[in-house]
């Protein structure tokens, strides 16, 4: 996992501690490479030129931190983020005082005040919020910038027909917004072939060719996924989240920044038919060796992941590894702890106090999710604060 150093990156981000101090001795430890993550997001800028590349870090960052991967982002070259919700525009703020910032969850009730305090730009997806923000923009500040989000076959958030044919009949709408960005969302850009997107491209065409003609805002389509869809899909922004922090292999140089480390806690041999865990649900089919390792639930790792014998999806269990080689996770997942059986490692099965890959260069973050019955997203989001994180920055791993 330090084989980075092949990196060819200028150390430009602000060095940070290798590790906290705790981080040495922890029994859970999450390895975040923001060197990882800005080389990722100048792959992809490289990959969608001459289109921008934006950031999306909403739940977060994904689960790794804004304060984490932001300052990093910044320091590649991105100035363009996606938050959900107005907490998280504002820890983008705290370390992008320049960026431009868009709230995907749009305009609620109250919250055009926080909204210009931070400097954020909602993304207005009904009528409703429109008629909000062009309130404002009749005041004292004048016209305020925001996203339109325009409804294209997701059936979420967005504009749709109608509401747009607004706009033309009611010229002051949108004189009295500074719009600068229209967007849609691709509902099945990670299925290329599926029609979906190629109907959804034409749409967004249509209703942008409905916007008022003095309307000539930037378009954005495309998430991670959308980018593999061609330049097609482009326009003039794209809106990459997962694939920053989790990788996009069709994309390049870009790979999963996250690891997933949990240290062994014990070790022991129990005989066939000896059951192991809460319910005896996993029982031993011949003598086994049985690893007790600290992640559990409450860690992030989902309760699915545990592997009983006969999962009604006829998924294999779920794995851990161990030096490159890979064992089962059997009987369930508890809230601190899982077990492994670790009899197929035979002399090189893992000890006491040794550290176990939970996601990783072997156990890949789509694999283990895979194997939980659920995706990378919920999983990356997911894992817990209790964990103690490192931060590998470009001086780490140079020495
Ligand atoms: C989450 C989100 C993205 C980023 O999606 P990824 O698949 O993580 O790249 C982009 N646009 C919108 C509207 C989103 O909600």
């Amino acid at each position: 996992m330090r084989d980075d150093s092949r990196s060819t990156l200028t150390p430009v981000v602000q060095p940070r501690p290798a590790a906290k101090p705790a981080a040495a001795s922890a029994a859970r430890v999450i390895t975040i490479d923001i060197v990882r993550v800005a080389a990722n997001w100048r792959a992809l800028a490289a990959h969608v030129h001459p289109a921008e590349c934006s950031a999306v870090v909403k739940a977060d960052a994904y689960g790794l931190g804004i304060a984490t991967v932001v300052p990093a982002l910044e320091d590649a070259g991105c100035r363009t983020y996606f938050v959900a919700t107005i907490a998280e525009a504002s820890a983008v703020r705290a370390v992008a005082p320049a960026g431009t910032i868009y709230v995907l969850d749009g305009l609620l009730p109250g919250q055009r005040g926080p909204l210009v305090e931070i400097g954020a730009r909602p993304v207005l997806s009904s009528l409703a919020e429109v008629r909000d923000w062009a309130e404002l923009g009749a005041g004292r500040l004048g016209p305020q910038p925001a996203a339109l989000q325009l409804e294209t076959g997701m059936n979420r958030l967005g504009l749709s027909r109608n509401e747009i044919d607004v706009f033309v009949a009611e010229p002051d709408l949108l004189a009295r917004i500074d719009v600068r960005l229209v967007m849609s969302h691709l509902a099945c850009a990670d299925t290329p072939q599926a029609r979906q997107n190629a109907d959804q491209l034409a749409a967004f065409h249509r209703l942008c060719g409905r916007l008022p003609a003095h309307v000539v805002p930037d378009q954005s389509l495309a998430a991670s996924r959308g980018i593999l869809l061609g330049s097609d899909y482009r326009f003039d922004l794209v809106r990459p989240g997962y694939a920053l922090f989790a990788g996009l292999r069709e994309a390049g140089d870009v790979a999963c920044a996250v690891t997933v480390e949990a240290r062994v806690l014990s070790v022991r041999d129990v005989e066939a038919g000896d059951g192991v865990g809460y319910g005896a649900a996993w029982r031993a089919k011949r003598r086994s060796r049985i690893a007790t390792v600290a992640i559990g639930y409450a860690d992030g790792l989902p309760r699915s992941a545990g592997g009983v014998e006969g999962r009604p999806d006829g998924q294999p269990p779920a794995e851990v590894a161990y030096q490159g080689r890979r064992a089962p996770i059997i009987g369930p997942v508890s809230m601190d702890l899982i077990t492994v059986d670790v009899t197929g490692l035979g002399e090189n099965a893992p000890k006491r106090g040794d550290n176990v890959e939970i996601i990783g260069p072997t156990i890949r973050l789509e694999d283990a999710a895979r194997a939980s019955g659920t995706i990378g997203y919920e999983l990356l989001t997911g894992l817990s604060r209790r964990a103690a994180r490192v931060i590998r920055g470009p001086l780490d791993g140079q020495n």
